[in-house]
């Protein structure tokens, strides 16, 4: 990628200029501009770049770490593009977010934001479970990280508080969505309780 956008920086391939000799996919000219995004936290840095035991497992078992960690499971339906070419990820319609309730029932075990209400080694445990891939070091990492930065997994938490201090509480968690909320941000503070 040579050719870079003289407004954003973005970076393009040759074959994707325009016709009048521009690159327009980006920020349509220096129109739309976007916040610089918040620096990786030092952890992902680490588990990204470096060549360590732990690091090498994460990158090679992302998926995994990514499904047990995540607050919501995803429902979509998904169709395959015809034809060859590189993998693409493609789906009809609708993306849903499943959204659990705060405690599980005797027929499923705890999981998504469920898991965030035990404490931090608890909760790793039972997601080693189901992926024995993953190193219980670098889950417990994770964990933790999550629930110093993301604003869900303390939600989670109060909510089970409240309710443990008084079980006739009425607790409800309420996702809202401002049109300017930039989606990039995976700490934005959207939830409310
Ligand atoms: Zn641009």
């Amino acid at each position: 990628m040579s050719e870079v956008c003289e407004f954003c920086g973005a970076l393009y391939w040759k074959n994707e200029v325009i016709s009048s000799k521009k690159y327009t996919k980006c920020c349509h000219d220096g129109k739309v501009r976007l916040p610089n995004l918040t620096e990786a936290p030092d952890l992902l840095k680490e588990l990204f770049c470096s060549n360590s035991q732990e690091a090498k497992n994460y990158r090679q078992s992302i998926q995994e770490y990514n499904s047990s960690l995540a607050f919501a499971s995803m429902v979509a339906e998904i169709k395959e593009p015809l034809g060859t070419g590189p993998y693409c990820f493609r789906i009809h319609g609708q993306i849903y977010h499943m959204v659990s309730t705060l405690y599980s029932n005797e027929r499923n075990k705890p999981g998504y934001g469920q898991l965030y209400i035990f404490d931090s080694s608890e909760a790793s445990n039972r997601r080693m479970g189901n992926n024995q891939a993953c190193l219980h070091s670098v889950m417990e990492k994770l964990d933790a990280l999550l629930r110093s930065i993301n604003p869900f997994s303390e939600s989670y938490l109060q909510m089970h508080i409240l309710i443990q201090s008084n079980p006739a509480v009425n607790v409800k968690m309420v996702f809202t969505e401002h049109p300017d909320l930039d989606l990039r941000l995976y700490n934005a503070p959207t939830s409310r309780t």
